[in-house]
């Protein structure tokens, strides 16, 4: 077996993931990652909500949900396999309540309906596997209508045509990736095993040579090239361009967009009220989180970039590490918490902690707003593999351990058998 000749092209949650497995199960792993250290662009950058699908109510065929559902009843489980009892210093932010705004693209009675079938498909989910769990929760019922007196007062409940209160929660994505840092440190190669990990090293080339892929990249300015036998593309909003550099069509329709949060700190009145998800169409989001701070996001201001195609401008990459432009930050924030602070009066005026961006990568031609988008589906994730290159589409963090998972065991069951997968 030849453990020395796998690489991961990055460290985000996904390359994380399918390192720690792969070095679990006896082999050494080359984890490539352009910034300084694993876990600083999207996985960090992102809502950390643990989607059970409830959000994905305009694709009738159930499809998303069921996919979504499926993986958020393994997240935790798949982490604490890989960061043990690290799982516990991951905090969660309270429950959500979805609250239906009244030009929202599907009403109450709707979206009522379609939970009730998200509800169905996840009880017969938890009941046929009994290691199955949400956050490390097995809730009897996932969402239930809230009647008018039900609705937090903390709510502005005249912009609403109804409310339910969910299961749903987030985790705080800090504590996350603090602990997927420290769980790959604690790999680090030894003797045969292991993960090495090269941290500023941007790879821009793959080409295949016989039965070996030739990585090259620069490093801190110089070049760098490395082989393996195995690749795992975990790149994210990168992912396609690789992919391309071996022949890989990109998918049809695919679309890139760059999301900016605000980070603030929770006014003292919201620090035990429900988290919010107004549905549905081009609204927002607030996630309360146990350290005090609240998750801000409001589509219309955060929305800053839309890139069709391979993937986006090289211009994202700032603020997708965290250092925005001061203004379009100030504009961003300056612009979301006023909207918010109309759905949940308490946020006027909030101190902003920090703003910064990711790349969300999906599929779709139009917004959310319009019910035909594909951006409503979020179906074509998972791992495509072509002959020990394996590329992936995690489609979401809630779905990332979950197919780090299945690409990992790809390259672990072409090793035992001596074949490229
Ligand atoms: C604003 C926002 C909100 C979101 N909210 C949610 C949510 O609530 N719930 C949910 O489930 N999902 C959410 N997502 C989606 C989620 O963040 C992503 O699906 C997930 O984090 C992708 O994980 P990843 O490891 O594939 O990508 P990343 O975490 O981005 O990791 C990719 C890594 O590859 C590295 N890399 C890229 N190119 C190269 C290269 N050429 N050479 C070397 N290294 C390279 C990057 O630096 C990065 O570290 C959200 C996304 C955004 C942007």
């Amino acid at each position: 077996m030849s453990s020395t000749s796998i690489v991961i092209i990055g460290a985000g949650l996904t390359g994380c993931c399918a390192a720690l497995e792969l070095a679990q199960r006896g082999h050494r792993v080359r984890l490539i990652e352009q910034d300084d250290a694993p876990m600083k662009r999207a996985s960090l950058r992102n809502e950390g909500k643990i989607h059970l699908g409830l959000i994905y109510a305009n694709d009738r065929t159930l499809a998303t949900a069921r996919l979504q559902l499926r993986a958020a009843l393994r997240f935790r489980p798949l982490l604490e396999r890989w960061l043990g009892e690290r799982v516990r210093r991951i905090a969660v932010s309270t429950p959500f309540d979805y609250l239906v705004a009244r030009d929202s693209l599907l009403g109450p009675a709707q979206l009522g309906e379609f939970y009730a079938q998200v509800d169905a498909m996840y009880r017969a989910e938890i009941e046929s596997d009994a290691s199955l769990n949400y956050l490390g929760l097995r809730p009897l019922r996932l969402a239930y209508a809230l009647g008018s007196g039900e609705v937090p007062a903390a709510f502005a409940s005249d912009l609403m045509q109804g409310a339910f209160r969910t299961q749903e929660r987030a985790i705080d994505t800090d504590d996350l990736a603090v602990q997927v840092r420290e769980a790959v440190a604690d790999r680090a190669v030894a003797g045969d095993a292991g993960i090495e990990l090269l941290t500023g090293h941007q790879v821009s080339g793959i080409e295949r040579t016989g039965d070996e892929f030739v990585i090259t990249g620069r490093e801190h300015g110089a070049a760098f090239r490395v082989t393996a036998t195995h690749v795992i593309n975990a790149s994210w909003e990168r992912r396609m361009g690789i992919d391309r550099m071996l022949g890989i069509a990109p998918r049809p329709g695919a679309l890139h967009r760059l999301k900016y949060r605000v980070i603030c700190r929770t006014p003292a009145a919201l620090a035990d009220c429900p988290s919010i998800t107004i549905v549905l169409g081009r609204y927002g989001d607030v996630v309360i989180r146990p350290s005090g701070t609240a998750y801000l996001s409001w589509y219309p201001a955060g929305l800053q970039g839309w890139a069709p195609g391979v993937e986006p401008p090289r211009d994202w990459d700032s603020p997708c590490r965290g250092e925005p432009a001061a203004e379009v930050a100030a504009r961003v924030a300056e612009a979301t918490v006023p909207a918010l602070a109309q759905w949940v009066p308490a946020l006027a005026g909030a101190e902003v902690l920090q703003v910064d961006a990711g790349a969300i990568v999906a599929d779709g031609e139009t917004d959310v707003d319009d019910a035909a988008s594909g951006l409503h589906a979020r179906v074509k994730s998972g791992v495509l593999s072509q002959g020990g290159y394996h590329s992936v589409d995690p489609g979401k963090l809630t779905s990332a351990p979950m197919y780090a998972l299945e690409a990992a065991e790809r390259v672990d069951r072409a090793l035992r058998g001596g074949a490229a997968a």
